[in-house]
């Protein structure tokens, strides 16, 4: 077996991309271990862009907002979704100061003005094209007089898909939601989506800080992960905003990160190789062991499930040991199609049979524990 060292995750990296909500902060809240892990990039040479797609503020006001968190970000150092999709816009308008509807926030209306267009908001001003974001004061004006301007057969683009933004105590609807509002009315899909999963975003900010080899680093699956995989950028899932361990192992193969860690610390964390044969799972000192039955699943060796429990739980290189050995062995497992209950189309099922084991209940103690001291 290859005994390789272990390598962190900025190897080989002279860029990250940065999600922002879940990732640098929480709402207004800085995430624990966020600042000054990024502030380390810059001794490392590692530019950083921070990648959202969240259109409705401008990037000004998000560089703000992480000045006001101690992370020195100017301007330039955000790419928003809304700069994407107005540039997607003018790639299929063309250069000139085009009327384009701007539904969303200030950002979307900003982002086309970045780029020579002039943003209207009603369908009598011509508009060339509908670029679709997310606004907090969206009305159904606004929805209406999209949806009255895309009979015509305009171009749309959409920032991004997201159906919903996570809020304190839920979620609520995200510009997915949106746009499949108008969808149904107008009986069209968006043309293109700039926002991650997608590929625009992530090549605006590619270009952007001139990266040659990047790292994607973010607590979404189906976006940041996605995204990543999407476009042959390394991940780094970390687990400060909204995935749950059952989710991870949950994963289909496109959403899978190459790391996964606690908290922002984990770009300077050693992972070591996770090696497996089908039953035995092994990374560092921790070794999971696969039975028939996906429930003889456990921890083994100097990582037990005993020595994971209490404040072993929250130690980043355990647990991000344990969670990558664990999600090499069900991952292996569920591709395999070998146990009935890890057929596709049976993720519910599959989920609430993982959250269970105490393996899992182990781990997800330990990101909760963590979670709970980031909003102390
Ligand atoms: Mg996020």
């Amino acid at each position: 077996m290859n005994q390789a060292v272990a390598t962190t995750p900025l190897s080989g990296i002279d860029s990250v991309l940065l999600d922002l909500d879940g990732v640098v902060y929480l709402g207004e809240h800085p995430i624990a271990h966020a600042c000054e892990s990024i502030a380390q990039l810059e001794s490392l040479g590692v530019a950083a862009a921070f990648v959202t797609n969240n259109a409705a503020r401008t990037p000004d006001r998000v560089a703000e907002h992480l000045r006001s968190l101690g992370i020195q970000a100017v301007d330039a150092d955000i790419v928003t979704s809304a700069q994407a999709g107005a540039r997607l816009v003018r790639e299929m308008l063309g250069e000139g100061p085009h009327p384009v509807l701007a539904v969303g926030g200030p950002g979307v209306a900003a982002a086309l003005r970045e780029r020579g267009m002039v943003a209207v908001d009603r369908a009598e001003d011509g508009p060339r094209a509908v670029l679709q974001g997310f606004g907090f004061d969206l009305t159904w004006t606004l929805l209406a007089e999209a949806s009255l301007a895309l009979a015509t057969g305009i171009p749309w683009v959409a920032t991004n898909e997201d159906v919903s933004i996570p809020l304190r105590g839920g979620r609520a609807p995200g510009n997915g939601a949106f746009v499949q509002a108008v969808s149904l009315a107008v009986g069209r899909t968006p043309d293109l989506v700039a926002g991650k999963p997608h590929r625009p975003l992530i090549d605006e900010s590619l270009e952007r800080i001139g990266a040659r080899r990047a790292l994607m680093i973010g607590d979404r699956l189906d976006t940041d992960i996605e995204a990543g995989n999407n476009t042959d950028v390394p991940t780094l899932l970390v687990m400060t905003g909204v995935t749950d361990v059952v989710d991870v192992l949950l994963a289909p193969p496109q959403q899978r990160p190459d790391f996964i860690s606690l908290d922002l610390r984990g770009m300077y964390q050693g992972f070591p190789p996770v090696v497996g044969d089908g039953t035995q799972w092994n990374c560092g000192a921790v070794s999971v062991e696969v039975g028939d039955q996906l429930t003889d699943l456990r921890f083994t060796g100097a990582g037990s499930y005993e020595g994971l429990e209490g404040a072993e739980a929250a130690d980043p290189d355990v647990w991000s040991a344990a969670m990558r050995s664990l999600a090499a062995a069900v991952w292996h497992r569920r591709d395999d199609g070998g146990d009935e209950v890890m057929a596709e189309g049976r993720d519910r099922e599959l989920g609430s049979r993982l959250s269970l084991l105490p393996e899992v209940a182990t781990l997800q103690a330990g990101v909760d524990r963590m979670r709970h001291s980031t909003e102390g």
